[in-house]
């Protein structure tokens, strides 16, 4: 056992909490509990990479596969400094979770290394990728283990992967998901974690009658989910008075053009100096005033020391695990909603499922059909998240987990723990 999540202080431990919390209400004991939260198994390999200028780095490559009972594991590859092993816990098991929430026959996992891709060249990115691929292949694969892009990750790293893979076993796109459109990709799997957030905040003003043309929104990252984010929520007529990355931020109360930002973005690589807004700093732009804040960069940002000072109306984890526990009970008794992770960026491993079965069958779909079947998932997902909070007086967060738990722990009982 690595953690109970009672009175564990560590906030990357907040989805113990939360599944604690959530076995506690299904009347599940400290068995199911341990069972639920710990992964199947963890992988951890070295890889040595040689420098451009003829150096040694050796980096650290993770693979942690949490559970596999509804279907094969699936989840993000993370290239982050930081990456570690607990972390690449906690999220493979809100993989599994998101799967089992939005109900998509695959289980749940996390991987990744521990560096920082804007520091390599194209080389040696490439070289450290066929590495890690080299090292974990035997244990991924179409009916086993999907990797997708995260953090720091995107379609030409998957494409090294899938051809990495496809020398060993042959052409197996479907060993990996988030590739290029040519080499296998779907439509629609780029903007599709983005969108989603965008599907789910449209869903939860449906659901509360109440009207989204002329909200606010805050959005913290502007990578491939915060900026498709930002568009989407724009097309919904909501106004982006915010958005910040690594190096800052900008506001405009009256809002902030998405597609001038992006240009702005690609030309300076940073979103501060855009001229139609205001330098903001990055901590400062998750207290402005908004009706939606949208951390979609990295967990933990939103903690028990900054959560009283939050103006949001509504926290949507667009980001994995961005709201601590112990600032989740805060927002929770001062009655700001969260609509939470394994919820809100559930449409990026919802389009990767399309993308597999598109491959497994090697019959594309059109655009039209994946927004549609995204679209359908999510509005179903909410539904459900929505009709059991109201039922049982809980938080959205509970709800969710609830439903994810449930269904985690009948495959898992039904296939024999
Ligand atoms: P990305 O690497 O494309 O972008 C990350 C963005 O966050 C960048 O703009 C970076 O500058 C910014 N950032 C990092 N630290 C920051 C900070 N302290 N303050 C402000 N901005 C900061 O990554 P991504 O794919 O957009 O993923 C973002 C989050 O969404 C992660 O938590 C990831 O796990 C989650 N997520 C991603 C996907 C997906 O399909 N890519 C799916 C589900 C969840």
């Amino acid at each position: 056992m690595y953690t109970t999540g009672d009175g564990d202080n560590d906030a990357r431990s907040s989805h113990a909490f939360f599944l604690k919390r959530a076995c506690d209400r299904l009347g599940y004991g400290a068995q199911e509990y341990e069972i639920l939260l710990n992964p199947s198994r963890e992988i951890r390999v070295e890889l040595p990479l040689r420098r451009d200028d003829g150096g040694l780095s050796v980096f650290t490559g993770y693979r942690v596969q949490h559970h596999n009972a509804r279907g094969p594991y699936k989840g993000g590859l993370r290239y982050h400094p930081e990456t570690d092993m607990q972390d690449m816990r906690a999220l493979a098991c809100l993989m599994s979770l998101k799967t089992a929430l939005v109900n998509i026959p695959f289980g749940g996992a996390k991987g990744g290394i521990n560096c920082d891709s804007s520091m390599l060249s194209e080389r040696e990115l490439e070289s450290l990728t066929r590495r890690l691929t080299s090292k974990i292949h035997r244990n991924i694969g179409p009916n086993t283990d999907i990797p997708a892009p995260d953090v720091g990750t995107n379609a030409k790293i998957m494409a090294w992967i899938s051809d990495e893979y496809s020398k060993i076993y042959g052409f197996t796109p479907a060993a990996v998901t988030g590739k290029p459109i040519d080499l296998g990709g779907s439509l629609g799997r780029e903007d599709a974690t983005g969108r989603g957030v965008a599907i789910v905040i449209r869903e939860y003003a449906k659901h509360r009658a109440e009207a989204l043309e002329g909200k606010t929104a805050v959005i913290q990252g502007f990578g491939n989910v915060g900026r498709h984010a930002a568009h989407c929520l724009a097309e919904l007529g909501v106004k982006i008075v915010g958005i910040s990355d690594t190096r800052g931020g900008v506001h405009n109360d009256n809002g902030l053009a998405v597609d001038p930002l992006l240009a702005h973005k690609s030309a300076t690589g940073e979103v501060a100096g855009f001229e139609q807004g205001q330098p903001i700093d990055g901590q400062a732009l998750l207290e402005l005033a908004c009706d939606y804040l949208v951390p979609a960069a990295l967990g933990d940002v939103v903690t028990a020391e900054n959560a009283p000072r939050l103006q949001a109306r509504v926290v949507v984890e667009a980001a994995n695990a961005p709201v601590t526990h112990e600032a989740d009970l805060y927002l929770e008794n001062a009655g700001i909603p969260v609509l939470p992770d394994i919820l809100a960026n559930a449409g990026g491993v919802i389009a990767s499922y399309f993308e597999w079965v598109q491959n497994l069958q090697q019959f594309p779909w059109t655009l039209e059909e994946v927004h549609g079947r995204l679209a359908q998932k999510l509005e179903h997902a909410v539904a459900e998240v929505m009709a059991l909070a109201t039922g049982q007086g809980c938080s959205l967060r509970d709800a969710g987990y609830m439903i994810a738990t449930r269904r985690l722990k009948d495959a898992l009982w039904m296939s024999g723990p």
